[in-house]
């Protein structure tokens, strides 16, 4: 059903400034396009659907990629200007844009791709990814190829005194002075909810770990009401431990199962700037094989910058950890109650004889 929070949601999409902001983000641009050509060989002569079109860039990308027919669909009013978009460059024989949410528009046909741009803060934020999977068990054929085909959430101790001091050591002294009176308060405010925002390479104490590997051939809605992950850091230095980042990556690779790819991957995967050897690229091969000239869009710090950021969960209080200290603990992210596009963050610490719980909400 559609409630309320989707109509406000899908309103929110019908701004420029969003779209300007993702579309300006030219390393999610670009490699969805350089993904979009090196998969060009499956893509030519078959029908796609693009999963929230928004202005319709994607749907166009596949296109001139050539595509027999593009759907894009998206539910926002965002969608009309797409069709003028898709008029405007001689295109609406092969894109058809639907105004309608996935769940509800009909598609009176199988189709061969389907790419979508689905990807929140902290990867599951927005709850996007169920719409992709109702249109892949809508109408995917067998084999179908999906943009992209897997996503991996990863999660790092981070110290970031900076920040810490800018908005609570601030108050020690204001013109003379003694606000620390104010300082519960503004750790309240600061780090009661999750902070979207750039840190660096510096900031993090180790390798990450992976929160959640997702496999978008294979993946149910119901096993993203509720995330769980435990977590077992070993701190490579000694620092004040402020709190938990947060990012991810997409990677764009065809089915096991499809014929080896014809295209000039390789040359394509080597010289992309958003290929990158990132800790959590290195990471995420030790858990799992990678296909190695696979297109990767990271959002980790040490990747090119993106409007994503990464997602620090801050603890009110920093933890001062040794090197080689153990820092663990599990972290749970579900859909909210009361909405089912905010996400709520429940994190359990217990390392070192200490122990807390830090509740917070993405809204
Ligand atoms: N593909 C575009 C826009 C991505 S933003 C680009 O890459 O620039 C995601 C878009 O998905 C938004 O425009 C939003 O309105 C749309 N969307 C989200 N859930 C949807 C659903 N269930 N049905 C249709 N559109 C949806």
């Amino acid at each position: 059903p559609c409630t309320d929070f989707d109509v406000a949601y899908f309103h929110s999409y019908a701004h420029v400034g969003i779209h300007e902001e993702m579309i300006k983000d030219r390393a999610r641009t670009e490699t969805y396009k350089e993904a979009i050509m090196q998969h060009q060989s499956f893509i030519q002569g078959k029908v796609v659907v693009d999963v929230g079109c928004g202005t319709g860039i994607l749907s166009i990308f596949c296109a001139q990629a050539g595509a027999k027919r593009v759907y894009a669909v998206d539910a926002s009013d965002i969608a009309v200007q797409a069709n003028e978009v898709v008029k405007a460059n001689g295109l609406s024989d092969k894109v058809i844009v639907l105004h309608g949410r996935v769940e509800d528009v009909e598609i009176d046909e199988e189709v061969d791709v389907i790419i979508s741009e689905w990807m929140g803060y902290m990867l599951l934020y927005e709850s996007m990814l169920g719409s992709v999977i109702t249109a892949r068990d809508r109408w995917l054929k067998p084999g179908g190829l999906i943009l992209p085909s897997h996503a991996t959430l990863y999660m790092a101790p981070v110290s970031h005194p900076d920040r810490y001091s800018h908005s609570i050591d601030f108050w020690r002294n204001v013109y003379g002075i003694d606000m620390s009176a104010m300082m519960q308060l503004a750790k309240q405010c600061a780090f009661e909810e999750p902070s979207v925002e750039s840190i660096s390479g510096e900031n993090v104490l180790t390798w990450p770990e992976v929160v959640k590997h997702i496999d978008c051939q294979t993946v149910k809605i119901q096993e993203l009401d509720s995330v769980i992950a435990s977590y077992k850091f070993k701190s490579m230095m000694r620092a004040p431990m402020h709190g938990f980042g947060f990012w991810f990556d997409v990677e764009f690779s065809e089915p096991a199962s499809s014929p080896a790819k014809t295209t000039s991957a390789t040359s394509v995967a080597s010289g992309s700037s958003s290929m990158t050897m990132s800790p959590s690229r290195e990471g995420n091969q030790k858990k799992r094989s990678n296909p190695s000239d696979a297109l990767v869009l990271s959002t980790s710090p040490e990747a090119p910058p993106t409007h994503w950021q990464q997602t620090i969960v801050y603890l009110y209080d920093p933890v001062d950890v040794e090197q080689d200290q153990v820092i663990e603990g599990s972290v749970t992210l579900s859909q909210s109650k009361e909405n089912r596009r905010f996400m709520n963050i429940h994190l359990e610490y217990s390392s070192a004889g200490r122990s807390f719980v830090k509740e917070s909400v993405m809204r």
